[in-house]
């Protein structure tokens, strides 16, 4: 059975690093999903679709990551968004924890939602290393080793993308 793990991964952070080992065992084919691809150098989503993707590979080198892009917020853009999600990445299972992706999911399309457990949001949450960031504060112990390097290379990025 094959799944995908929606989400923005900006940046990819111990949460979804966790989520990623365990179900990537579990799914002949599991894949991450990147929404709002077309999105970067905004304050919630500040980095780009490649610069998220390194940041990935530099922990599953192997792993397939389909970017998708935003559509409009009408509920028929929404409807088309979820259809493109079934259409491009052909899976039987989505995992999500976004109120609107799982409503969507249940909604308009034939595929499975998985919720995950969330890993202590209120710690491991992308806005809290971007908050982190900005404020000169510490923010190692919220991402894998693995991806420190590749988001320490982005802190330029994330420390100046904010409101106007
Ligand atoms: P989100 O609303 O940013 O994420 C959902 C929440 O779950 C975030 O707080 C996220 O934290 C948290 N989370 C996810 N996995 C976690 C984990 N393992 N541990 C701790 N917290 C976790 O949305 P998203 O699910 O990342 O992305 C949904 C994407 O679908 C977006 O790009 C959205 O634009 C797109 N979408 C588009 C349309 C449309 O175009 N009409 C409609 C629906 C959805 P983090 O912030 O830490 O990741």
């Amino acid at each position: 059975m094959d799944a995908v793990f929606v989400g923005r991964f900006q940046p990819f952070h111990l949460g979804h690093f966790r989520v990623v080992e365990e179900y990537q065992e579990e799914f002949g084919d599991f894949s991450l999903v990147m929404g709002s691809a077309g999105k970067s150098r905004t304050p919630e989503n500040p980095l780009t679709a490649g610069e998220r993707k390194e940041i990935i590979r530099s922990c599953f080198p192997e792993i397939k990551v389909l970017e998708l892009e935003d559509e409009g917020s009408t509920e028929e853009d929404n409807r088309q968004w979820v259809e493109k999600l079934e259409e491009e990445t052909g899976s039987e299972v989505v995992i999500s924890q976004n109120d609107l992706v799982k409503r969507l999911v249940q909604e308009y399309t034939d595929m499975e939602l998985l919720e995950q457990d969330l890993y202590d949001p209120e710690k491991f949450s992308a806005t809290e290393v971007r908050r982190r960031i900005r404020e000169g504060e510490e923010w190692k112990d919220l991402v894998p080793d693995c991806a420190i390097q590749n988001i320490k290379d982005c802190q330029e990025v994330l420390r100046e993308t904010k409101e106007a």
